[in-house]
């Protein structure tokens, strides 16, 4: 049997915390009766910076319950970052995590299935949405776009996947060693590898309070996930670059052509000519630099160069 820790980041959630701990304490009351998890897990909040009473409700809920506990932010950092503070806190009294929402729009009962699959040898099991009927059709474009979108510029995600996952405490002391400070967790798991498989459920409406999310922070999110896990962007500069700069050639033996042949007026060799190779030889630099900003990047996150899941050399 393991200790299990869900980690809830909160901001400004006063209105779903009661109803929240309520459901997550059937859920752990449960699963710890039917012997499935150890008597000492706990849910871990995480307060985001809140601006309204979500950390008072939280020290309330506490002292009430030991079963529940908290962290508190000294300003809001955003969910990937109080997710980040709430995972590294748990996994040194946790064997497994699980990481939720506040607003339980991740179906609680998937769970059990996780806990199972955990059981079963993976280390990393994926919370996936089969439906989205109950999002709204403007949501649903939007975030199943999202996924397209990150795929086709080279960043590697679960589809449909949100932050609602389990991870075990290995992973996570793994994870520790990713130091970027522009973070994109769904981007990062997937690098971590491990044995992971996917358990699917269906997404309900937020219960109470408005999405924290709004479509400003969502369009910031998605850039900020490509630009720190690919750097396809800087190489699609470099590719226009070499198409730009064949095309200026092309243009030269064409302009000199058509000079030579004196159908033209005079100049106009001249201009065609630079402008081409100008903007050519321009385009390809920039694609050059950015491939040097690119390698740049990649050494300036520091990330670990590779992960050992099981060793015999010690036997
Ligand atoms: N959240 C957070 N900090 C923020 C914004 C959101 O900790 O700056 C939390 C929020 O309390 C919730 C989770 O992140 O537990 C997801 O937010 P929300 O449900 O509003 O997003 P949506 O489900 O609409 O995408
Ligand atoms: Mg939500």
């Amino acid at each position: 049997m393991k200790t299990l820790y869900i980690v809830v980041p909160c901001y400004n959630e006063e209105e779903v915390l009661h109803e929240t701990t309520k459901r997550l304490k059937e859920k752990l009351d449960k699963l710890i009766k039917n012997k499935k998890i150890k008597k000492d897990s706990k849910v871990l909040y995480v307060n985001d910076g809140s601006k309204d009473n979500t950390w008072a409700i939280i020290e309330e809920i506490n002292k009430n319950d030991k079963m529940f506990t908290g962290i508190s932010l000294s300003r809001n950092r955003g969910h990937q970052n109080a997710l980040v503070a709430g995972l590294l806190t748990a996994k040194e009294h946790a064997d497994i995590i699980i990481s939720m929402d506040a607003d339980l729009q991740d179906d609680i009962n998937a769970i059990d299935e996780m806990i199972e699959k955990n059981n079963n040898g993976c280390d990393i099991v994926y919370g996936v949405r089969n439906k989205r009927e109950k999002d709204s059709w403007f949501k649903r474009t939007t975030a199943e776009g999202f996924y397209k979108f990150m795929k086709i510029m080279g960043v590697d995600v679960v589809f449909n996947h949100a932050d609602y996952r389990l991870t075990s405490k290995r992973v996570l002391d793994n994870f520790a060693d990713y130091h970027e400070v522009n973070l994109f967790l769904r981007g990062i798991f997937p690098l971590i590898g491990f044995k992971s498989d996917i358990v699917y459920y269906e997404r309900n409406e937020r219960f109470a309070g408005v999405s924290k999310y709004p479509l400003k922070k969502m369009l910031n999110f998605a850039w900020d996930g490509i630009t720190s896990f690919s750097v396809k962007p800087i190489r699609m500069v470099l590719n226009i670059g070499i198409i730009m700069f064949v095309i200026s050639i092309i243009m030269l033996i064409y302009a000199l052509t058509v000079k030579i042949l004196g159908n033209t007026v005079s100049g106009w060799t001249f201009i065609i000519c630079s402008i081409w190779m100008i903007a050519g030889v321009q385009m390809l630099s920039l694609g050059i630099i950015g491939e040097y900003i690119g390698k740049i990047y990649s050494e300036t996150k520091a990330r670990p160069r590779f992960i050992i899941e099981k060793d015999l050399s010690n036997d």
